[in-house]
């Protein structure tokens, strides 16, 4: 325990190994105690998934980070249940390599991490540094950069109320200089690349998804803070249910 009593179980999606996370380990260092448990491999993409049908097994690196051989969200439960064996005052996942924003929230294993965290009652935060792909070198956001973006975040809610099954996704612009965080909400995205159709050496065909994303620039949205440099933080809930829709749904079925 420190002497601020805050204490962090932080994970990511890019592998133990990534930059980003051994950047937001020393960043936060600097705020509390902090404990490492990460995949031992790159997970990006893999969602909420947790394995249930093989067997996980734990190996220290010479850092003193905790690998294990399965996705973010095995790792936050293997952290807070075993290896802590009590809850840390936050989950942090990330730093992500690239921006978890919008509706590719759902597809991320950094924001996943977190919401693990946030079903085992911990507050949780996601942080990912879009890409500053375009930009000088020397104008692009490190993840030191966004590791402090998103400690500066975290500062300010220590010790406060924090919402249950709630998460907070921080996602940093990749271009310097970083205007102040600002409160967002998730936007929408549409791939206008759909699906791209090509044929292999041996003449088969394959498909890759992808394309150039196409956001809808609504004002507030996450997508639009970080587009004008702004760190952006969303609040995003884990009850998925549309009370939109909750009446009208009601009537069409006559219950
Ligand atoms: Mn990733």
């Amino acid at each position: 325990m420190t002497a601020s009593g805050l204490s962090f179980l932080l994970t990511n999606d890019d592998g133990s190994h990534a930059p980003g996370l051994v950047a937001l380990a020393r960043v936060l260092r600097e705020l509390g105690e902090v404990t490492v448990v990460a995949p031992d491999r790159e997970m990006s993409g893999i969602g909420h998934a947790i394995t249930l049908h093989t067997p996980l097994r734990i190996r220290r690196n010479d850092e003193g980070f905790h690998i294990v051989d399965g996705t973010p969200t095995d790792c936050v439960n293997i952290g807070v249940l075993k290896i802590l064996g009590t809850r840390p005052s936050f989950v942090v996942a990330g730093v992500n390599r690239g921006g978890n924003l919008g509706d590719d929230v759902t597809y991320s294993g950094t924001v996943a991490g977190a919401m693990e965290g946030a079903l085992l009652d911990v507050p949780s935060v996601a942080v990912s540094l879009v890409s500053g792909h375009g930009a000088p070198p020397e104008e692009r956001t490190t993840f030191e950069d966004a590791a402090r973006a998103a400690a500066a975040v975290i500062r300010k809610l220590a010790g406060k109320p924090f919402p249950q099954r709630t998460l907070l996704n921080v996602n940093v612009p990749g271009k310097k200089p970083l205007k102040e965080a600002v409160v967002t909400r998730q936007g929408r995205r549409t791939y206008s690349g759909g699906i791209v159709e090509k044929t292999d050496p041996r003449g088969k065909t394959y498909f890759w998804i992808g394309g150039e994303p196409v956001w809808e620039s609504e004002e507030g949205t996450d997508q639009v803070a970080v587009s004008l440099g702004h760190v952006s933080v969303t609040p995003l809930h884990l009850d998925l249910t549309d009370t939109r829709f909750l009446p009208d749904l009601t009537r069409l079925l006559g219950s």
